[in-house]
């Protein structure tokens, strides 16, 4: 068998990537001849490539590293669990200690009476049996006809058949047949770029009135459930107005139909609190967890399900739906060990009193560069918009994203992962970041804005659309 091995060299391994890999969301013909960058190594904040370069991740992986790269403990429970129990499954009446000692204890993190973890893989998964869940729910409560879920455009709940079509993202929705039927969307509470004249706390309150619009357009027997992320992520880190999730909440109420937060971000610490919902004094039903509850150490996600929909369903005999490795055993005992490092390192302590108040000071003087609109962070999890007039909030001229993909260039020029929605640039850096490393986080994202801004005045790309 052929090895692979960090000591290849980048050339070949690439070749070997482009021949035989297919990456998600890439055009593989377009990276084939570039070649990937290829990651051999990480520790705390920084990542090392396969050439040897040291670069800052600002993203954390895909918003999921936490508690930083590189941790001992982790590796070690991982190997301990796979040589005392490697896998057994949850199906058959049968359970493991992993499993029950993580639910048990995301039940005391998770607020309210939200105590019951059904396990999933990943965050797309989760969604996907949120899906079935709030319909079964209704099922048994004699309501078979509530089986439709609003969300957002523009929202992200992960890309298989269920979680893409419950996000709004409109280039997964064009391939593949998505969304899947009796899922709707209403818009965003992106007050930057659809505000138009209105306050961001009008507008807040307009885009939350979508909800009951859509609920009376659709017939409010007919809504099983809403579901949206606290913060917005993949769709560049759009934080709602304050006025936005009160009147969710409130309509959500009134008409008795489930409420779903996809804390697949927002979960575990990266706001600050352990969920976002917290943070908008949400009271959902499900919560969608996945990326930080193992700081991505290991594949596992879920759903945090609510006593009275767990009883419900719970109550009504088998519910048909699980996963080979719902609750893994050496996933679950990486993320038990994860949330309790959290906690022994007061590391949410150290995002609050630390980490969010050095990097959010520095972060919105960038709103002084020329070409930065906003800057705004929650937590550890931020965006500056990219504009060409700031006075007016305008998008470029060029087409969308087009400026950030040159920013994100810059950044990766001058070894700093920032990545770009759109015009957005977005970051999430692991929690445990510092001072020393802020700064050289700042002194990176600022000269590459320097020299995004120089080559699109030399491009002659600093225009207004009409
Ligand atoms: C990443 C993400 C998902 C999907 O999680 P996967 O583990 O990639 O399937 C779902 N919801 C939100 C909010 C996410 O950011």
């Amino acid at each position: 068998m052929t090895q692979i091995t960090n000591h290849m060299p980048t050339k070949e391994l690439q070749a070997l990537d482009a021949a035989h890999h297919m990456h998600p969301f890439t055009a593989d013909a377009d990276l084939a001849k570039k070649g990937a960058r290829i990651i051999t190594r990480a520790k705390g904040v920084y990542l090392t490539d396969s050439e040897g370069r040291q670069i800052m991740d600002g993203m954390a992986g895909l918003w999921c590293v936490n508690i930083g790269y590189g941790r001992k403990e982790l590796a070690q429970v991982a190997a301990r669990q796979m040589e005392e129990l490697c896998y057994y499954n949850t199906f058959f009446q049968t359970s493991h200690v992993p499993a029950i000692a993580l639910a048990a204890e995301i039940a005391k993190l998770a607020p309210g009476d939200l105590n019951h973890v059904f396990y999933a893989g990943s965050g797309s998964e989760a969604n996907d049996t949120n899906i079935r869940l709030v319909r079964r729910y209704w099922e048994v409560k004699g309501q078979p006809e509530r089986n439709i879920i609003i969300s957002r455009w523009n929202g992200y709940h992960g890309s298989s058949m269920g979680s893409g079509s419950l996000g709004g993202m409109k280039p997964i929705h064009a391939q593949g047949g998505l969304p899947i039927p009796d899922i709707h969307h209403i818009g965003q509470p992106y007050w930057y770029g659809e505000g138009g004249n209105m306050s961001p706390e009008e507008f807040g309150l307009a885009r939350a009135r979508l909800l009951e619009e859509k609920i009376q357009e659709l017939g409010p027997e007919r809504v099983a459930a809403f579901i949206g992320e606290p913060i917005q992520g993949a769709g560049g880190v759009i934080i709602p107005p304050a006025t936005y999730w009160p009147e969710i909440q409130r309509i959500c109420d009134k008409f008795g139909i489930l409420l779903i937060a996809d804390e697949v971000i927002t979960g575990f610490g990266r706001t600050g609190k352990w969920f976002g919902s917290e943070v908008f004094g949400i009271k959902p039903h499900i919560m969608t967890i996945a990326k930080g509850l193992s700081s991505g150490y290991a594949p596992i996600g879920g759903s945090i399900v609510c006593d009275e929909v767990a009883d419900t369903v719970g109550g009504a005999g088998d519910f048909n739906h699980g996963y080979t490795y719902c609750g893994h055993p050496v996933a679950a005992a990486v993320a038990l060990r994860n949330l309790e490092l959290l906690q022994e390192e007061s590391i949410l302590d150290h995002v609050n009193n630390v980490a969010h108040p050095y990097l959010n000071e520095r972060w919105k003087a960038l709103e002084e560069h020329p070409l930065v609109g906003e800057a705004c962070l929650i937590g550890l999890m931020g965006s500056i918009a990219l504009t060409p007039d700031k006075a007016t909030r305008a998008a470029f001229a060029t087409e969308p994203g087009t400026v950030g993909l040159r920013c994100r260039e810059r950044c990766f020029a001058n070894n700093l992962v920032m990545r770009h929605v759109n015009d957005r640039m977005v970051i999430a850096p692991p929690l445990v970041i510092t001072p020393e490393e802020i700064d050289v986080f700042i002194e990176r994202a600022t000269k590459s804005l320097d020299e995004c801004y120089a080559g699109l005045k030399a491009d002659g790309l600093l225009k207004a659309a009409a």
